[in-house]
């Protein structure tokens, strides 16, 4: 409908102009009606692809900006003052995935690209890169949020993960506690309860309310509610969750746990499997034979909402679920 009524106008300017561009052709014209029938049609259909070309051009994807886009679709913000003919760097996409990813800690507009910093919009400033070349187990322990930014695959997993596959296991601490809070009384002020799937199951979760963590946690929970309806098989990974927040140390480390921060979610563990219950070490340097049953359609529904799963690590943690919408975003941008 839309396209008809610009048709008309436009067929009209563009069967001008191009009689002006050749005029041989008008003069050449013999003046029998079928003739002149024939090429009325003909700058008729040369008008239409004239207009159609025109919109092409035309529409743009609109900007999401506002709206919670489904991890997965692309929103098109870039960096303000870049200069778009140069494809983003990959610091500027981690800034970028960062600041898209926590619309209530980051604008776009105040991200310099150039500068290597992420601004917070109370001002705050936290490095990207610290430019220090790390082992892998430095990058654990010490890392930057360029560190923190690694490739996460999305969707379903076709091969187990391979060495050095573990995105979202690194955490900048200064980033996690500046938003979720910095000790665990500062966690435990933002939390609030969500009951998890409330027609199967029923079980109350403490899950913070920083960056809506408990919105999607509830869409989530309805939704795999909706899936157990259907395959009541999948309901024994989803009943006895294992847990959510729960200030401290991963086992064997120095390390803060992302269930110190409450937007964590371990499902049942009964169906679960951890490395280094499986491995029956802590040695981040064993070699690690993969296991999982946590069956996909689980995995899908978590990230969706924003969450990545553990099981996508060498290091496995198949009950654990995070939300880390950057990692998603970031994966997209590559
Ligand atoms: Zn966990």
């Amino acid at each position: 409908m839309i396209l008809h009524h610009f048709m008309q106008p436009l067929a009209g300017y563009h069967t001008r102009a191009a009689f002006s561009l050749f005029p041989v052709s008008i003069s050449m014209t013999t003046h029998t009606a079928s003739r002149r029938l024939k090429q009325k049609r003909l700058w008729l259909a040369l008008a239409a692809l004239f207009a159609l070309l025109f919109f092409s051009l035309k529409e743009k994807p609109t900007s999401q900006h506002n709206q919670v886009a489904p991890f997965g679709t692309e929103t098109g913000d870039s960096l303000p003052t870049h200069n778009s003919q140069k494809p983003l760097s990959d610091a500027e996409k981690g800034i970028l995935a960062l600041a898209r990813a926590y619309p209530d800690f980051f604008e776009i507009a105040d991200q310099v690209p150039t500068q290597n910093v992420l601004v917070w919009k109370d001002g705050t400033r936290l490095p990207y890169d610290d430019g220090r070349e790390k082992s892998p187990q430095e990058r654990l322990e010490n890392p930057d949020l360029e560190d923190q930014m690694q490739y996460y695959p999305s969707g379903r997993l076709e091969t187990p993960p391979q060495k050095g596959e573990q995105a979202g296991r690194i955490r900048y601490e200064p980033f996690f506690k500046k938003m979720y809070g910095n000790s665990a009384a500062q966690v435990a002020q933002k939390l609030t309860t969500v009951v998890w799937l409330p027609k199967h199951i029923g079980t109350k979760l403490q899950v913070t309310t920083v960056n809506q963590v408990h919105q999607k946690v509830k869409t989530l929970s309805l939704q795999l509610d909706s899936l157990v309806s259907l395959r009541p098989d999948l309901k024994k990974y989803l009943q006895n969750p294992g847990g959510t927040f729960n200030w401290r140390n991963i086992s064997g480390t120095n390390r803060l746990s992302a269930h110190s921060f409450g937007m964590t979610l371990d499902i049942n563990t009964t169906y679960s499997h951890y490395w280094q219950w499986s491995a029956k070490t802590k040695d981040e340097n064993a070699t690690l034979s993969y296991q999982n049953q946590i069956p996909m359609e689980i995995v899908e529904l978590f990230e969706a909402q924003g969450f990545i799963w553990g099981g996508k690590w060498y290091h496995f943690d198949t009950m654990h679920f995070e939300y880390r919408p950057e990692l998603l975003l970031f994966a997209q941008m590559r």
